[in-house]
């Protein structure tokens, strides 16, 4: 067992045992359904062959379609598809959303490639796992490294394959090509909402509070920018190059033109530098880490000044820095719950692909509210039910709803 997996199961083993779950069906929870390692031929511009190895994993299928992106990065191995395949069936389960969890991954640095090694690149791994994926069966999105323009060539592959156009094959398509209006704003809406509510029941409301996000990309930047719109001063902001502060409330908007004329938001006008670390340890009434996994460690954990920490992220703290912190009173909203948004609209991307039938922005981000709020709702009355941290609720929600669909289908044989 790897070792990204079998941490994360620890979070898992903690709620299950907290739950009193029944352990026959435990033991399914604790295993992925299906888990394949394919092999990516790629003929590259000068002629010469590559090999890649591709993977992809459905950890769980008892609500629905699998549902998980694909990665493309140098350090991709089964071990990190098959947690954040875990991670999503959780994720689908606290949303609410009648989905199971999948992801997928080749190990390549796409950026090492032209952009039609990257499409044979894409084409042929669909080609390779056609037979995992469909509307009904498992529904890829983009992650790390994949984005819409990625999504549209496997559109085009399954669509060949099948001998008819299937849009609802993946999520996070352009909007022209069968995408949801408000699915890029999704993850980042989700968050914002998420320190909303946390607001509200745990006495720091939004408009008052001061934040600190860290990364500038697709989550951090949308998150941050609505969470100023909301009246919050945000504070300090930080992608890969370093960060930058001002107590009086860093200008969003501004930030947003830096990284669109220059790529990066270091260096932006009335701003002090500071670095990712000195971000993390702000005196801040919300952090919201929105870069990376395992920025809040054993290390700095008892360096957090922030009050409450909502997780834009997949995984950025670790299982021992969450003790830490708990010891130490500081709220965290776990990222199966605060990054749910973009899981959600690519669920509703999936549903007007199905009926053929678009909606109006607003129409997604009413009925992604209330999905997030219903969730957050959930989660906290879990955790106040069994006087738990809202990561405790999350998965005993999530693992309860799993485990109480497995057990009314029972096990076929
Ligand atoms: P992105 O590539 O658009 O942005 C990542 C940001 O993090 C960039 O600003 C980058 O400069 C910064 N960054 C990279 N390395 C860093 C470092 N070492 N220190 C500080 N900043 C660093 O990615 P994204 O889509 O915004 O995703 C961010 C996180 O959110 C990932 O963990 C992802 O899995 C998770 N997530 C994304 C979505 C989504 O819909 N995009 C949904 C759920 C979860």
């Amino acid at each position: 067992m790897g070792k990204l997996f079998e941490d994360a199961l620890k979070r898992v083993d903690a709620a299950a045992d907290r739950l009193n779950l029944d352990e026959n069906i435990y033991k399914i929870l604790r295993k992925p359904k299906k888990q394949v390692i394919v092999s990516v031929p790629v003929e590259m511009d000068d002629g010469s062959i590559k090999v890649f190895d591709g993977y992809r994993v459905h950890y769980n299928v008892a609500m629905g379609p699998a549902k998980g992106g694909i990665r493309f990065h140098p350090n991709v191995t089964l071990d990190e598809v098959k947690t954040l395949a875990m991670w999503m069936t959780w994720k689908c389960a606290v949303a609410n959303i009648p989905y199971g969890g999948a992801k997928g991954g080749i190990a390549v640095d796409p950026k090492k490639l032209s952009k039609k090694e990257l499409e044979r690149l894409t084409r042929r791994y669909i080609a390779e796992i056609i037979d995992l994926i469909g509307p009904d069966i498992d529904v890829p999105a983009p992650d790390v490294n994949t984005n819409p323009e990625i999504m549209g060539w496997i559109v085009d592959t399954y669509s060949m394959h099948m001998r008819r156009t299937v849009t609802s094959v993946v999520t996070g398509k352009p909007v022209f090509l069968g995408g949801s209006l408000g699915r890029k704003e999704a993850t980042g809406r989700g968050v914002m909402l998420m320190v909303r509510e946390a607001g509200k029941v745990f006495g720091l409301p939004i408009e008052k509070s001061t934040v600190a996000v860290q990364g500038f990309g697709n989550v951090g930047s949308i998150a941050a920018s609505l969470i100023a719109r909301q009246g919050a001063k945000v504070v300090a902001l930080s992608d890969v190059n370093g960060g930058i502060y001002n107590k009086n409330g860093i200008d969003v908007d501004a930030a947003l033109k830096k990284v669109a004329e220059t790529g990066t938001v270091t260096g932006l006008a009335g701003t002090q530098p500071i670095t990712n670390e000195e971000l993390l340890e702000l005196n801040v009434d919300y952090l919201v880490p929105a870069a990376l996994e395992n920025q809040i460690t054993e290390k700095n954990a008892d360096k957090i000044q922030a009050k409450i920490i909502v997780e834009g992220a997949n995984g950025p703290t670790t299982t021992k820095a969450d003790k830490i912190l708990h010891d130490r009173g500081i709220i965290l909203i776990p990222d199966i719950l605060s990054n749910a948004g973009g899981v959600t609209v690519s669920y509703f991307e999936w549903v007007q692909d199905r009926e053929g039938y678009f909606w109006k922005e607003s129409v997604v981000n009413e009925r992604l509210e209330e999905i997030m709020v219903n969730a957050f709702k959930d989660v906290y009355g879990m955790s106040k039910k069994y006087n738990e941290t809202m990561r405790m609720g999350a998965y005993m929600l999530a693992i309860k709803r799993v485990a109480d669909v497995t057990k009314a289908r029972g096990i076929y044989a």
